[in-house]
């Protein structure tokens, strides 16, 4: 079959061709699907899709589970604005995308950043690793240089649940 060469300028695109052109703007690593496209002033990126500028995650969203409820919003477990991995999003209001933000140690009550941002998925699945071997959860801690109740909420899938 003969692949027709897109151009994200033509009039004629149909909305499959669109999709391509979408995904075409996207690199996939083993945990994000990076957006490589435009990025809008707060971080997301964005794409134009029927004359409309749509955001690049809740797109993906619609493509990959369907419409997004109403008085809803997308929320990434990852904290990566630009990912569209549809396994690193879901569903949630603000209240819970600074829940989540909280869970993981972005900020604590404060609002200060602590420690525990510098953990990420590669680290988390060798603590994971550790975890299922048996090793005490203290020991874990301080190898890592994390707060035991990291590695408790680890353990317990309270956060990093999708790694
Ligand atoms: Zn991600």
């Amino acid at each position: 079959m003969a692949l027709k060469k897109l151009s994200p300028y033509s009039k004629n695109n149909t909305d499959q061709d669109r999709i391509i052109l979408f995904w075409s703007n996207v690199k996939k690593t083993k945990s994000c699907w990076i957006w490589t496209g435009c990025i809008d002033p707060t971080g997301y990126g964005k794409f134009g899709f029927n004359h409309k500028s749509v955001r690049v995650h809740r797109f993906v969203w619609q493509l990959v589970y369907g419409p997004i409820p109403k008085d809803k919003q997308i929320n990434h477990h990852c904290d990566n604005r630009r990912c569209c991995n549809p396994k690193h999003l879901y569903v949630g209001t603000q209240k819970d995308n600074v829940r989540d933000q909280l869970r993981r140690g972005r900020r604590n009550q404060r609002g200060e950043l602590n420690n525990s941002v510098k953990l990420n998925e590669n680290t988390v699945r060798l603590i994971k690793k550790h975890i299922v071997r048996g090793v005490k959860q203290d020991i874990i801690a301080e190898k890592f240089n994390i707060a035991r109740t990291t590695v408790s909420a680890i353990s317990t899938g309270r956060s990093w649940s999708w790694v």
